[in-house]
């Protein structure tokens, strides 16, 4: 099925207005994407007629919003294909879902001299978490690089899992380079040798239909802004033995059953990963969103992302003073670049925007790739299921501009 984009686009109230006196053309979709109206008019629903706190009163609209809220668990364990609603923890997105298992499956687990590894393309929220293990408990971070072409070879992943080794933790997409990594094949590798694998899918589940059992992998994080979902909202995939085996990370109302002055029992998981007052609305909202993608069909978007990518691309290769980063078959729509000549990055993306046109500039919270690649900064054009071959040309006409003003 061809999607319709014109009526797309009109979903998203945001894309119709002007920034510095120009159409707006939004492509930063991989710091954060907008929102259609349909999750807008959620959010407003559930604040305006339907809100009150989950999981506790008995009254009416607590029932409600305990109702909606818990209905959005089922539709992520749909939109993820899990085996089981009970395997999915919400959160605020990736960065809680990481930590998560980092404190309350790794810690336990790693002593001084343990491995995790991990690719040289990992955001920030992928490597920080673990170097809390390496500061605090002497664990060893492994590192795996990435070729000229920005492909992560899944053979190398796994020939890097020694003895030792107690988690790999990969990106399912590289948030800079937009390369899709094979996390089923280094899952299978890994599993052979005994050790579970942590996805970080913040970039892939906004562009491909994703299964985690297809991929088999032990945990696979999700982030809701980037899902055309309100901020503050995500989720994290636990296979159901891991997540028998994690403790909690947070204290507080709702996952307990029992509390005393000396005592304390743990409510059933997922529950027992969900401490306090939840982002209830943000996940309704969430909810609402992936019925947006899952209606608009996940291979649908992943086939008009890849001839809007191949689109990008070939415009791209013909300005020969832009260096683009990562060059994989695999690649998603997701463009860092850096232009000959002494203009830094977020010179670049300021006279995009006055274009217009919004991207992003600077070291996308991936340092060691950063450094990997020999760059302190890139501009970077993320591109969601509503940009258009149209908006490829008006980023093209504003690099040239750039090359004009900068070369
Ligand atoms: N992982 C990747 C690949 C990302 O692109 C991002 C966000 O930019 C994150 C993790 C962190 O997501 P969040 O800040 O929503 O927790």
């Amino acid at each position: 099925m061809n999607l319709d984009i014109a009526k797309i686009r009109a979903d998203f109230p945001i894309l119709s207005r002007q920034v510095n006196g120009k159409p707006l053309v939004y492509l930063d979709n991989g710091a954060s994407a907008q929102k259609p109206q349909v999750v807008i008019d959620a959010i407003t629903q559930a604040y305006s007629q339907e809100y009150a706190n989950v999981h506790r009163g008995l009254h009416y609209l607590s029932n409600l919003a305990t109702e909606k809220y818990e209905g959005v668990r089922g539709t992520i364990a749909r939109f993820l294909n899990a085996g089981s609603e009970e395997e999915i923890i919400m959160n605020s997105g990736t960065t809680e879902g990481i930590n998560m298992v980092a404190y309350g499956w790794a810690m336990p687990r790693m002593e001084a001299g343990d491995e995790i590894v991990l690719s040289i393309m990992e955001h920030h929220a992928n490597i920080v978490p673990w170097h809390f293990l390496r500061e605090r408990q002497g664990v060893v971070i492994k590192w795996v690089e990435t070729d000229a072409r920005g492909d992560l070879d899944p053979q190398k992943v796994i020939d890097a899992i020694g003895p030792k080794t107690k988690l790999v933790a990969i990106t399912h997409m590289s948030n800079v380079l937009g390369t899709v990594v094979d996390v089923k094949a280094i899952t299978a590798g890994a599993h052979a040798k005994g050790v579970p694998v942590l996805v970080d899918g913040s970039q892939a589940a906004v562009h491909m239909p994703v299964d985690v059992q297809d991929i088999g992998c032990d945990f696979y994080a999700i982030t809701g802004h980037k899902l055309y979902g309100p901020s503050g909202s995500g989720a994290i995939y636990v296979r159901r033995e891991r997540m028998d085996e994690m403790r909690p990370f947070m204290g507080g109302g709702d996952m307990i059953r029992d509390v005393s002055r000396d005592n304390v029992t743990w409510n059933d998981p997922p529950m027992k990963f969900e401490a306090g007052t939840p982002g209830i609305v943000q996940m309704i909202g969430l909810g609402v969103a992936l019925d947006y993608m899952t209606g608009l069909g996940m291979q649908n978007i992943a086939e008009y992302e890849r001839s809007l990518r191949n689109y990008a691309r070939d415009r791209l290769a013909g300005l020969n003073w832009v260096q683009v980063q990562g060059h994989s078959d695999s690649k998603g729509a997701i463009f860092s670049f850096t232009l000959d000549g002494a203009a830094h990055a977020h010179d670049i993306s300021t006279v995009l925007d006055k274009k217009g046109v919004a991207v992003r500039a600077g070291a996308h919270c991936c340092m060691p790739l950063m450094e990997h690649l020999g760059q302190n900064a890139t501009c970077r054009a993320s591109f969601g299921v509503y940009n258009t071959s149209e908006e490829v040309d008006v980023l093209i006409d504003a690099l040239e501009l750039c090359h004009d003003l900068f070369s």
